[in-house]
């Protein structure tokens, strides 16, 4: 199946209101312009130096999304082009991506990255966490950020009910923050879950937001992109 024919059949199956983020990491330029070529806008990076170098090569009404681990040191790479930064873990980053963003005269959405996963290994807040970082984020002003919702990645495994459980959390912490912090705030409302091989369950429980990379464009070859 070609790029096209993988979104066309992801978009036919997605409801109309769930963005689609193909995630393009380790991918050459050729494949995302293929991508671009097929209607696709939203496009997600792991990686500041490469969302760095691709961005400039694409026509500029592409939402960059970076999904990755981001340290503070390498925002300022990304400020000028990202659209959404969904890993944000710490009110330290979240400071610097509004300084960076206020010195390239621009407003970055961020999303609230949750620890769901039973793994050790992937990053994010838990709950308490959550409300101390909002604590602070209310009392900074805080002026080229939007804190626009929550991101979360369900443990890898083929069990969907674990991942259910998971995505359901995510889910529910989004529901109380939003009544906690954003009620009045229409700007909050994304859920960014499912990848390629849990998407279906992720829009089941309520995904605003998915991304794909594997579905898209194939198996990723980590050596592939320079
Ligand atoms: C790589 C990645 C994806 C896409 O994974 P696929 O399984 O290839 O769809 C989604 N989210 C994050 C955070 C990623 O790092």
């Amino acid at each position: 199946m070609s790029i096209a024919e993988n979104l066309k059949t992801l978009r036919n199956e997605l409801p109309k209101e769930v963005t689609l983020i193909a995630v393009s990491k380790t991918k050459p330029i050729e494949l995302l312009e293929e991508a671009y070529q097929a209607g696709q806008r939203q496009f997600g990076e792991n990686k500041a130096q490469e969302m760095a170098l691709k961005a400039p090569q694409l026509p500029n009404d592409v939402e960059w999304h970076f999904i990755g681990h981001l340290q503070t040191n390498k925002v300022k790479m990304i400020a000028p082009v990202v659209h959404t930064i969904h890993s944000i873990d710490s009110l330290k980053l979240l400071t610097e991506i509004n300084r960076e963003a206020a010195k390239a005269n621009r407003t970055i959405r961020c999303l609230l990255q949750f620890h769901i996963a039973t793994e050790e290994t992937k990053f994010g807040l838990d709950e308490a966490e959550a409300h101390e970082l909002m604590k602070h984020t209310l009392g900074s002003d805080f002026k080229n950020i939007i804190i626009s919702g929550v991101m979360g990645m369900a443990t890898y495994t083929d069990n969907q009910e674990t991942i259910r459980t998971e995505f359901r959390r995510l889910h529910k912490i989004f529901t109380t923050l939003k009544s906690t912090y954003f009620a009045a705030d229409d700007r909050f409302k994304e859920i960014s879950m499912g990848m390629s091989g849990d998407y279906k369950t992720a829009v089941e429980e309520g995904s605003t937001c998915i991304r794909i990379g594997t579905a898209i464009f194939g198996e990723r070859n980590y050596q592939s992109f320079k």
